[in-house]
């Protein structure tokens, strides 16, 4: 059976935010003629269309965007789930922006993108300076570990992660990237997935495709693939699966 191939876009086909590098551009137009592939971001599809050059999207099979709350072939959206969080969260998630002891406070502490919630105590209008500072801040304080904790306690059916330097990622249990897994997994009668991802350890945007993959449901033959940027990336595809 045909191996799939899905690939995270930021820090593993990219430099973090920023677009493909040339040399890599010419190499992946060829691998991706060569093989069925499959993109899996966090960010949603405008940063996707920045990162990544039409003729590379035009290349792949489709493209999940928000985690996997979206998912695309070509322009069209195939399918979108959409997160209501329940008014106690709301609640909560106010009270701890307006009562927390953290350093520094500015605004936009709730956003709601396309299948979750992101939080921040600091709030995202923050300079990079308060960001920093709030990171080294938390690392002493665990204020996020401890919303993450009550938020997990409180909604058995909400998982919450911490992301970046300030905020945690709320959304509902098991729509986080392992749902494109999922998808794939049944879109092509369970071929055999090669995933390359920059953050596929615990706690990392990377790891539910790890942990979805070791479920028995999976085949065997499924292959995660930890890289440190696109450099590696680049050279395991030429040495590895390039025949
Ligand atoms: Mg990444």
């Amino acid at each position: 059976m045909q191996r799939i191939f899905m690939f995270d876009i930021d820090g593993t086909l990219t430099p973090a935010r920023q677009r493909m590098a040339e040399e890599f551009i010419k190499f992946f137009l060829t691998f991706c003629k060569d093989n069925t592939v499959y993109l899996v971001t966090g960010s949603d599809h405008s940063k996707v269309l920045e990162q990544v050059p039409d003729e590379v999207l035009g290349l792949t099979s489709g493209v999940f965007t928000c985690s996997g709350n979206q998912y695309w072939e070509g322009e069209s959206l195939v399918y979108e789930k959409e997160f209501k969080a329940p008014e106690k969260l709301f609640t909560y998630l106010k009270d701890k922006a307006e009562y927390s002891v953290c350093p520094v406070k500015t605004s936009r502490h709730i956003e709601e993108r396309t299948g979750m919630m992101n939080f921040s105590t600091i709030g995202r209008n923050c300079t990079q300076e308060q960001r920093e500072d709030y990171y080294h801040w938390d690392r002493e304080a665990g204020e996020r570990k401890q919303i993450r904790d009550w938020v997990k306690h409180m909604f058995p059916e909400i998982d919450c992660v911490i992301g970046g330097q300030i905020s945690v990622d709320i959304y509902p249990m098991g729509c986080d990237k392992s749902q494109a897994i999922r998808y794939v997994k049944e879109k092509h009668d369970n071929a055999p997935i090669t995933f390359f991802g920059d953050r596929l350890k615990p706690g990392g945007n990377d790891f539910p495709v790890y942990s979805a993959m070791n479920q028995e449901s999976c085949a065997p033959l499924d292959i995660a693939t930890p890289v440190e940027n696109w450099q590696e990336t680049m050279r395991i595809l030429q040495e590895v699966y390039n025949d």
